[in-house]
């Protein structure tokens, strides 16, 4: 079995891993810190939760500590390019770990904050700059940061920036880039236009490639409810009622989405909070550090923002909504599997989604155990108080229905949380019907909350086009 002194890695960097708990190299770090060591590119077919941080982290680090050289003022020797806020911040954290008493400097770069104290941190030149592509190409074309002296290039997710329409903001920083570099490219997913980048960065590179989605999704528990649309909110709610539901991620697809289930939740006594592009930074790091740190049993999130969340003892993934793209399922439920941990995944799907479903299983080779709670009453009973609740708070039939989860909710700020109390969770199980809600039934009502902090309406933060994704 490989060692971390096995790696070639300065004395220092195994001791700090060490020192982490880490005991031995995960595979894409076995097989890509040698390849990094030599200096040469890189493609890394893996996804966050495969170790790949500390994968190009550790011999980026060596390699900077092996051939220290003087700064160059707004330069940087090494550019981690990450697609989201959260990603570059532990991307960053990672660095500060495992480099600590080695004397590096470095920094993170992304939208949404003030661009003055990024400047003077640019100013005197960083070891490592790690950067949202937006708000770095910002910075470049101010003359902020200056490209021309990086020695090493890393591309994180790249399957992601696709997603999110980086690449041409991709190609203007390569351009930035000095033509003699080492690349190190890493995406979870390889469709054709990565590989076609992928192409266009790297040279001969050697490619590594760890856990397939298929081996990921298999360490989770996984199953799906099939529910009708507007019934999906009394379901969570009954979900929560299972006090193993300790940490749970729950996925939504759209912004206000995630908002109205994070109210809905905390309106039924469960500690929620969302997560999603129209947060601003503070927000977001706040309700990060609250599911961290225990004080939220649920955070709601869209994919984009939960993208690369590393939080440890995630206990359950919930996907109200199947997301689009079935490689996206397999990232969702991997966050509750984290470094060989196993967890469990609650898919919430109605007969729109049968589809996304069927590609999602095709895409991980497995059939994932489904029970059916369509046509369930105590549900059905829930969805009604639930409408009713709205009602009573004076929104119109309309507004109620769609709030309930019956339809598109019209673009504008919540009204307030319900007054009323509802019950978490209809009984679970009734009429012993096969597989209800996991755990259903078995743990005791979250305890109703004081209505004291009932929510004010939301203003949307003005933003740049790409500041919500960096
Ligand atoms: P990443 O894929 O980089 O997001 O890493 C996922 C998690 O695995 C992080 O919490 C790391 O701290 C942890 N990790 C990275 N390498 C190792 C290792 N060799 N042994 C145990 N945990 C690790």
């Amino acid at each position: 079995m490989t060692k971390f002194q096995d790696l070639g890695l300065a004395p220092a960097l195994v001791k700090t891993v060490a020192a982490e708990g880490y005991e031995q190299p995960t595979p894409i770090q076995a097989k890509a810190i040698p390849v990094v060591l030599q200096g040469r590119d890189l493609i890394g077919l893996a996804q966050t939760g495969t170790g790949k941080t500390a994968a190009f982290a550790l011999p980026i680090l060596h390699r900077l500590c092996a051939d220290r050289r003087p700064l160059r003022r707004r330069a940087c020797r090494v550019l981690v390019l990450s697609p989201t806020r959260e990603l570059a911040t532990q991307i960053g954290d990672s660095f500060a770990t495992y480099g600590a008493g080695l004397g590096l400097s470095q920094t993170v770069v992304f939208g949404g904050v003030k661009h003055a104290p990024q400047m003077r941190a640019m100013a005197p030149g960083v070891d490592i700059l790690v950067a949202c592509p937006g708000r770095l190409l910002d910075h470049v074309a101010e003359q902020t940061i200056d490209l021309s002296a990086v020695e090493i290039f890393v591309l994180d997710e790249a399957d992601q920036m696709l997603d999110l329409g980086f690449f041409p903001a991709i190609k203007k920083v390569v351009r930035a880039l000095p033509r003699v570099r080492q690349n190190l490219f890493f995406s979870a997913t390889m469709a054709k236009e990565i590989r076609d980048l992928a192409g266009e960065l790297v040279k001969d590179p050697a490619e590594v490639a760890v856990a397939p989605a298929a081996t990921t999704a298999e360490k989770v528990v996984q199953q799906v409810l099939f529910v009708e649309q507007p019934r999906k909110r009394a379901l969570l709610a009954e979900l929560f009622a299972d006090p193993g539901f300790t940490r749970t991620l729950v996925f939504a697809r759209t912004k206000h989405g995630a908002d109205r289930l994070a109210r809905y939740l905390e309106s039924a006594g469960v500690e929620a909070a969302a997560i999603h592009g129209d947060k601003s930074q503070g927000q977001r790091e706040r309700a990060l550090a609250a599911f961290k740190a225990g004080e939220l049993r649920a955070l709601v999130a869209t994919d984009i923002a939960a993208r690369g969340i590393d939080v440890d003892k995630v206990s359950h993934v919930v996907n109200f909504d199947l997301p689009n793209v079935p490689e996206a399922y397999v990232h969702r439920i991997g966050r509750t599997a984290r470094a060989g941990a196993g967890g469990h995944a609650v898919s919430l799907v109605c007969d729109e989604e049968r589809n996304l479903l069927k590609d999602i299983q095709k895409l991980t080779r497995q059939t994932i155990p489904s029970f059916d709670r369509r046509n369930d009453k105590d549900l059905a009973r829930q969805q009604a108080v639930d409408a009713a609740v709205l009602r009573h708070q004076g929104k119109t039939g309309a507004e109620a229905d769609v709030e309930a989860g019956r339809g598109p909710r019209p673009d504008k700020p919540a009204g307030g949380r319900p007054k009323h109390r509802r019950r978490p969770g209809a009984k679970a199980n009734a009429g012993g019907k096969p597989g209800g809600a996991p755990g259903a039934g078995k743990g005791p009502k979250p305890p109703p909350k004081s209505d004291a902090g009932a929510s004010k309406p939301k203003r949307r933060p003005q933003r740049r086009p790409n500041a919500a994704k960096d």
